[in-house]
């Protein structure tokens, strides 16, 4: 009986000495917007601080009452730098922000994943240079700065019609994205991005869109399961996990896709890889996002650990097993978003929760505006069967918002 009696104290101290060596370390992430919040729900659980860049009063700042957080902007590197003094890892939520200040203070302070990913990453030209040469397959693309009008044309003569004039960086919810049908479409495009730095992508005829969430460890690359999106006007609708009629080897091709794509950067991390699944049934990468990403919020309910929980034990070298990553039960999330009259994501909120089991998320931003994420819901089930009947009447009333 004593010797148990120690074993046990023995074996609880140990573990309080790992948790308490997190606890200690304080994170700092640049960007307060609702990926920041969900990081501060998953480190607040484990008490860990988290001091965040961003304006007064953003979503992450209002659910963390503490004095570490700084206002200002993550662009600003005065401020970057100011974080950087006050944490042991910094982070980021957004992946447009000033790498050169975040270069300068990896000397002091631990930068996940790395400024050199950052910065690889924030331009989505050079994000797809950088993943061609490891060869992963990317939609196709060439470089469009400083050719004008007649550069567009010859992408014309190229790749055909329609394909997709890209804005390099400061990218989100397609603002940045011209489908240019025809040569007629050209100076339309010039002018929707014109100032921007562009690229053109290949037209990628896909049956289904499909993202997997990736955590890159210490100790190597893990991933999430496959999910489908569904986007509309670029912006993400909808998730399904697993997606709707697509084989388990389908899938798992993606899984390695995404792993191959995430092996290819430095740094530590979640990264939200973007897939288009084509006809003939081969996979491109998209776009990949250096931090959490809307196609794994329904980890938070249908994962034993979510995306923001993996974010946060990879760059604080806290383990992680595979089996923590995989899906309890099918799960749909659903995006609210701002739609034709200022409160219509509140209404949507308010239909979920008197009509259904979402489970309901949402991010405390002010002004809703048409197409701005607001907040968003998940459902999970035992069978994708049942998740999808039970998310029809929200995705329902959700429509008839859009007036
Ligand atoms: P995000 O909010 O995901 O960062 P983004 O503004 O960076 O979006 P993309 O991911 O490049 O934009 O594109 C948005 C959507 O436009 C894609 O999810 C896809 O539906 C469509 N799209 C993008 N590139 C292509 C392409 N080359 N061919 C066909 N459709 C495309
Ligand atoms: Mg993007
Ligand atoms: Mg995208």
């Amino acid at each position: 009986l004593i010797n148990l009696t120690a074993s046990t104290i023995c074996h609880t101290s140990h573990r309080k000495s790992n948790i308490a060596m997190a606890d200690q370390r304080k994170v700092g992430v640049l960007g307060g917007g609702q990926l920041g919040r969900m990081l501060i729900e998953a480190a607040n659980r484990l008490n860990i601080q988290v001091n965040v860049l961003d304006a007064a009063n953003s979503p992450a700042k209002q659910i963390s009452a503490h004095d570490g957080h700084i206002e200002g902007s993550f662009k600003d590197a005065a401020k970057v730098k100011e974080l950087a003094q006050k944490c042991d890892v910094v982070t980021v939520e957004i992946e447009h922000v000033d790498t050169q200040m975040l270069e300068e203070v990896a000397g002091q302070v631990t930068v996940e994943p790395s400024w050199k990913t950052l910065r690889t990453i924030k331009d989505k030209y050079a994000q797809k240079q950088h993943l061609k040469q490891y060869g992963v397959d990317v939609a196709e693309s060439i470089d469009l700065e400083g050719k004008g009008a007649e550069g567009l044309k010859e992408v014309g003569t190229e790749y055909g019609y329609p394909y997709m004039l890209k804005s390099k960086t400061e990218a989100y919810d397609g603002k940045g994205n011209f489908v240019v049908k025809s040569e007629g479409d050209i100076d339309a495009a010039i002018k929707a991005l014109g100032g921007r730095p562009l690229y053109a992508e290949k037209w990628a005829d896909f049956s289904m869109e499909l993202a997997v969430m990736v955590v890159k460890t210490k100790d190597g690359v893990l991933s999430f399961p496959t999910v489908e999106t569904v986007h509309e006007d670029s912006i993400c609708k909808l998730t399904y996990t697993p997606p709707r009629n697509v084989s388990p080897t389908t899938s798992q091709r993606a899984q390695d896709l995404a792993k191959k794509a995430i092996a290819a950067f430095e740094g530590k991390g979640v990264f939200g890889v973007e897939m288009f699944l084509l006809k003939d049934d081969s996979l491109l990468i998209n776009e990949i996002a250096p931090r959490p990403h809307n196609s794994g919020h329904y980890t938070i309910e249908a994962c034993p650990i979510s995306q923001y929980d993996a974010h946060l034990r990879a760059i604080l070298d806290i383990p992680i097993k595979p089996y923590q990553l995989r899906l309890k039960e099918p799960a749909i999330m659903l995006n609210i978003l701002g739609a034709s009259t200022p409160d219509s994501d509140k209404k949507v909120a308010q239909f979920a929760l008197e009509n259904s089991d979402a489970s309901i998320h949402l991010y405390g931003k002010g002004d809703s505006r048409p197409g701005r994420k607001m907040g968003h819901l998940t459902i999970t089930r035992p069978t994708l069967r049942e998740a999808v009947q039970a998310i029809q009447p929200l995705v329902d009333f959700v429509d008839e918002q859009k007036g």
